[in-house]
């Protein structure tokens, strides 16, 4: 058997501590060396240890105190994890719940919509009108844009007023297998990727590792993402690690153009600009997958359009697609329909919901984006104002302690008796919306629910409360009861409206109730790195998995690779893991290298 990086064994990936000689199996072909300790490794299978593909690989942590480094990949024999155990059910629990239009409009998705997506019926070579081509994003909108992105764009391009696809662009290579809004901004685009880089440390790492073994060698992959610099620090390490891309934007405003351009000219063919008209957007994904020579293997998707068009356009590709990788929670959602109505044909892997990703992106990332968006819009200065959170979930956690460390004066409302239990006790004071709404100077909502800030709460806020909203969509502050004669709009700044009452009370309003992150300021690297590695890590799997591992069903990555992900963010943080001896592992009923903790643990 040919010896490849078979990261498909990260199904059975085992933390242990940083490798000794003994520990390195014999024959495997990556011991460490000196220089690269610090790295992780993703091992070769090793040839004949189990006689198929399906070998495991043991991810060797930087567990040991002193030590940096994050991990090692080596063969080990440990059983499959049962694919039943990764299965989850639909985690659309509460129907109604709102999606973030790329218009930036909302739209209320009722509990068992149908799959509904943008026309399909569009014949590119019969395009509309530049004005036609615009007028187009704003009425068919049913894509969502749920996933974080960092997606500011610091190229201000709108003086070109040309289409990408009205125009002929090479990159210095003379490759013009792309289209993007101008190939001249790929040097500012390459900094703003480095820059990314430096906060990307496990995928940095996993490229680092994968130097000449290639566990996605062969992979074609096809995306559908945010292009950003993030995106583009994934996309390299998908080609480090042996892939070929061709990339289209999930987002028709939130692709980084310098971003898109660098890669241009870095030779991977992506479709994508700011500012894409909906006719843009599925003619970009059509020339991802619609070219001669070439057919993806691969899916990664963020928010389901690229899968649905595959399935709409070329379901025969189907054949030869060996998995699809989906971020969203909306995208999730489409898969979990198709596997219920049993149209899914090949296995998909539910990123969303990895631990690495719904920890990381709810409370850190919130905790650090709240005072970024409130600042940028407002200038508030935090300490010592009075503000109330609603809701204390992950998002409600993350935005209250930040607010607290920053001397503010934090309320909290909940429903749940548990999560307000845990405000108590965590120094804040639980109160009703009413009872506090007179005096506070900013209340941010983050409970996933509607109407939690109504225009009773609206006429009763005092002048100049900052209103505003950190949770999916904008039916949690009822900004249409304010779409009334009497109350007069200002905008004063971009996202940021004035509302202003009769007797000449204004209200600050922000993104017009729409998440305030995502719509005011941008997300932190790092969070995304862990999202990244995952969605890196679950391509890997599902294109080495050998065949029967996974069904045409919707699955979790192992504990083990959420593990293996948290485990290659450490050594920026010089942590050092403790190691269970020998005895504790016996005593606790685990296994020495992982997975640490039951499926049903919360953290
Ligand atoms: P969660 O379920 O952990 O927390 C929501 C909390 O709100 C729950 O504890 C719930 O009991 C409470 N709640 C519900 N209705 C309420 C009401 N009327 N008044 C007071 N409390 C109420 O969810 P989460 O992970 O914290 O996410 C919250 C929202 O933020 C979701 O819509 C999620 O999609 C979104 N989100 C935003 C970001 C971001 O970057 N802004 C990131 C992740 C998730």
């Amino acid at each position: 058997m040919s010896v490849q990086v078979v990261a498909a064994k990260m199904a059975e990936v085992e933390l242990k501590d940083v490798p000794t000689g003994k520990d390195l199996s014999a024959g495997s072909p990556m011991s460490p060396t000196s220089e690269d300790k610090s790295l992780p490794k993703i091992d070769s299978f090793a040839a004949g240890s189990s006689g198929s593909a399906a070998a495991s690989l043991t991810v060797e942590s930087s567990a040991k105190a002193g030590d940096s480094s994050p991990g090692l990949l080596t063969p080990n024999a440990a059983k499959l994890p049962q694919a039943s155990a990764m299965k989850r059910t639909d985690p659309q629990q509460n129907g109604g719940e709102a999606f973030v239009n790329r218009d930036g409009t909302v739209a209320e998705a009722p509990r068992m919509k149908k799959i509904q997506f943008a026309e399909q019926k569009q014949e590119f070579n019969k395009r509309p009108s530049k004005i036609g081509r615009r007028s187009l994003s704003r009425s068919i909108s049913q894509s969502s844009t749920d996933s974080y992105s960092s997606a500011a764009s610091y190229t201000d391009s709108s003086d070109d007023e040309t289409s990408p696809r009205d125009k002929q662009q090479k990159n210095s290579k003379g490759n013009g297998d792309f289209c993007i809004k101008n190939i001249k901004q790929a040097d500012f685009g390459r900094r703003e990727i480095e820059i990314a880089e430096q906060e990307m440390p496990a995928l940095m790492a996993l490229r680092k590792r994968a130097q000449g073994e290639k566990p996605l060698a062969g992979a074609k992959v096809v995306g559908c993402t945010h292009i950003t610099a993030q995106t583009a620090v994934l996309m390299e390490t998908l080609s480090a690690l042996g892939a070929q891309c061709r990339w289209a934007a999930c987002n028709i405003y939130s692709t980084q153009n310098e971003v898109a351009a660098a890669l241009a000219e870095g030779g991977f063919s992506v479709f994508a600009w700011k500012g894409e008209s909906e006719d843009d957007f599925w003619w970009c994904i059509d020339r991802c997958v619609n070219v001669e020579g070439w057919q993806p293997n691969m899916i990664l998707d963020d928010g389901g359009d690229l899968t649905h068009w595959i399935y709409k356009k070329y379901p025969s590709m189907f054949k030869k697609i060996k998995g699809i990788v989906e971020e969203s929670v909306t995208g999730v959602h489409r898969l979990y329909q198709l596997s219920k109505a049993g149209k899914l044909c090949v296995p998909a892997m539910n990123v969303n919901d990895s631990v690495t990703k719904q920890k990381f992106d709810n409370l850190y990332c919130c905790r650090e984006s709240i005072l970024d968006g409130l600042k940028r819009t407002t200038d508030v200065m935090f300490g010592g104002k009075q503000v109330v959170v609603c809701g204390y979930g992950e998002v409600g956690k993350g935005c209250c302690a930040a607010l607290k460390a920053m001397g503010s004066i934090v309320y909290v409302t909940e429903i749940d008796p548990i999560c307000a239990l845990q405000a108590c006790m965590d120094g804040f004071r639980l109160v009703k919306l009413n009872e506090v709404i007179r005096q506070v100077d900013i209340v941010i909502t983050c409970t996933g629910n509607k109407n939690v800030v109504v225009r009773e709460h609206l006429d009763r806020m005092k002048n100049g409360c900052i209103v505003c909203n950190m949770g999916h969509s904008n039916t949690e502050i009822d900004v249409a009861s304010l779409r009334t004669p009497e109350l007069t709009w200002e905008r004063v700044r971009s996202q940021v409206d004035h509302v202003i009452w009769p007797d000449g009370k204004r209200i600050v309003l922000l993104a017009e109730g729409r998440l305030l992150n995502l719509s005011c300021s941008t997300v932190p690297t790092f969070v995304l790195s862990i999202t990244a590695t995952t969605q890196a890590l679950a391509l890997i799997e599902l294109y080495n998995a050998p065949e029967g591992r996974y069904k045409q069903d919707v699955y979790l990555l192992p504990k083990k690779m959420d593990e293996y992900v948290a485990s290659l963010h450490l050594p920026t943080f010089d942590a050092h893991l403790t190691e269970l001896t020998d005895e504790q592992a016996k005593y606790l009923g685990l296994n020495k290298n992982g997975p640490f903790k039951p499926n049903y643990y919360r953290y």
